[in-house]
């Protein structure tokens, strides 16, 4: 390690800006991104006693978890339903939140018949409603009893061929293709364990829960307890670059300024840690970042309603899915608009916020044609046919619209600093999972992208948990 490079200041500096813990460790650990998952690694090793340095490029925390306020209106612009797995992050953290369970109530449209959403949430007369029948639903559930016993349905080798098998039910394949839409990736490529993501089991969705606060309350109590235990949170304050000497980690770059660690944890996705290494340094990252693929982008529309009988409180969820939702995804995916735009439509029924002026913020997603995001004829039709759509399944809603913001892929980046995508990185199977450890010593990967189990929040958390598992007991040998 070259002598003198440290923190603004040196790492004498450092050491005095952080409390001592209780149980001193030699740790320095420098943690990229200031979302869920850089949180939570930083949570879980503060607490053992390790020293932590996190950096968030944005001006605020939460990445893709976040609740942010567009004129007066407070908007969850990332995630906005939670699974009970999260809460099991926060548990082991002796943290039980400012969370409450919601019921949550969802509309939707898949071929005329009900079903709902999120994942998971599924009651046995809801399955009826979808017309299967008792026979049909007896012979599915045998079915995928049989694909979960067997684990067949991780053997298979996309998505769509355990639709194929388990869902002879064309409408049920529908449903499946509406998730492989949501995740902004193609059916074929998808892992086939999506399909247990489905079925609840995966992120806990059949007990899902609403913070109070909204989105930003998760990663407000994770912060409070990195910052608890002593560790730095530093936001408006990108990484620029990793540096290493002879293919270990030194440190990083921030602002021009050196800053030393011994082990780095990047929650930035494969692409984005290899982008700051130098070229060549790691050829296995580079080749797994290059071979993502590059899903659907989204157009978003943030909606500002007044409370009223079509823009109840506690509707959650519309979506509306069209008429046949596998050949939607190819078209979008062969660059053409189908004839209905799929959408989802969310509103946490507990945003209703004084800070908030009394009215309601609900956000529509729906995806563009791949290759087309930058074209805003195709955006506004796309908005205005969803808006359409919307107001069939909420009868008044265009009526309870106080005001609307439209944003395309770019400008939602730019203003929100994420995609409004789920990535395809975190569901591809042909993609190898880098998992925590790295090519490079003392690199290490947390956080949604670096999770196994999948792009939620429970996901994003679990993985970081076990980064940080993985780190204390190395640091123990
Ligand atoms: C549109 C959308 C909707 C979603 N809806 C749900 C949902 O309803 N329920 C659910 O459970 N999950 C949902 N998810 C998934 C969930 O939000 C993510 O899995 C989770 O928040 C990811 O957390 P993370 O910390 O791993 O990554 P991120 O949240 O992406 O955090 C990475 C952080 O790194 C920062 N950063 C980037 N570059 C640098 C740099 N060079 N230096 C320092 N910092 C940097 C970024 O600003 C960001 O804050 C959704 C995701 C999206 C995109």
């Amino acid at each position: 390690m070259p002598s003198g490079t440290c923190y603004p200041g040196g790492m004498q500096q450092l050491r005095t800006h952080i409390v001592p813990t209780r149980k001193p460790s030699r740790e320095e650990v420098v943690v990229l991104g200031g979302g869920l998952g850089g949180l939570t690694v930083a949570a879980f090793l503060v607490r053992a006693g390790c020293r932590v340095l996190l950096f968030e490029r944005g001006s605020a925390l939460g990445g893709c978890c976040a609740t942010r306020t567009v004129d007066g209106v407070r908007f969850d612009v990332g995630a906005n339903y939670f699974g009970r797995h999260l809460l099991n992050v926060f548990r082991a953290l002796g943290r039980r939140g400012p969370f409450e369970a919601i019921s949550i109530k969802a509309r939707g449209v898949i071929r005329q018949h009900g079903i709902t959403h999120p994942f998971g949430g599924h009651s046995l007369p809801e399955f009826f409603s979808t017309g299967m029948g008792a026979p049909g639903m007896i012979s599915l559930l045998g079915r995928l009893y049989g694909q979960l016993c067997f684990d067949v349905y991780r053997k298979e080798a996309s998505s769509e061929a355990v639709m194929d098998r388990v869902a002879g039910d064309p409408l049920l394949a529908a449903f499946f293709h509406m998730e492989a839409l949501l995740l902004g990736s193609q059916a074929e490529r998808m892992p086939s364990y999506l399909f247990n993501v489905i079925f609840g089991s995966g992120y806990g969705f059949d007990r899902p829960f609403y913070p109070a606060g909204g989105a930003e309350a998760i990663v407000a109590c994770m912060a409070e307890v990195v910052r608890q235990h002593g560790g730095e949170v530093r936001t408006g304050q990108g990484v620029d670059a990793l540096e290493l000497d002879g293919g270990v980690i030194r440190g990083v770059q921030v602002d021009g300024v050196r800053i030393e660690a011994r082990r780095v944890i990047s929650t930035l996705g494969t692409r984005a840690t290899a982008a700051l290494l130098p070229e060549g340094a790691a050829p296995g990252l580079a080749e797994a970042a290059a071979s993502i693929p590059r899903g659907l982008r989204f157009g978003t529309l943030l909606l500002a309603l007044e409370p009223g009988p079509a823009a109840e409180p506690e509707l959650h969820t519309v979506v509306c899915a069209g008429a046949d939702l596998a050949s939607a995804m190819r078209m979008l995916f062969e660059g053409r608009m189908p004839p209905l735009v799929p959408f989802v439509l969310t509103r946490p029924g507990r945003a209703t916020d004084p800070a908030s002026n009394g009215l309601l913020p609900a956000v529509v997603r729906f995806p563009l044609p791949q290759g087309a995001e930058d074209d805003a004829e195709l955006l506004e039709g796309a908005a205005r046919e969803v808006m359409d759509a919307a107001e069939g399944e909420a009868p008044g809603l265009s009526d309870h619209v106080r005001w609307w913001r439209l944003y395309s892929p770019r400008a939602f980046r730019e203003a929100f600093g994420f995609e409004a995508c789920y990535s395809p990185e975190l569901e591809t199977r042909d993609v190898p999972k880098p998992g925590h450890q790295t090519e490079i010593g003392g690199l290490y990967l947390a956080g949604a992208a670096a999770g196994a189990r999948g792009v939620h929040t429970g996901a994003a958390a679990e993985s970081a948990r076990g980064c940080a598992r993985m780190i204390l007991k190395e640091a123990r040998t």
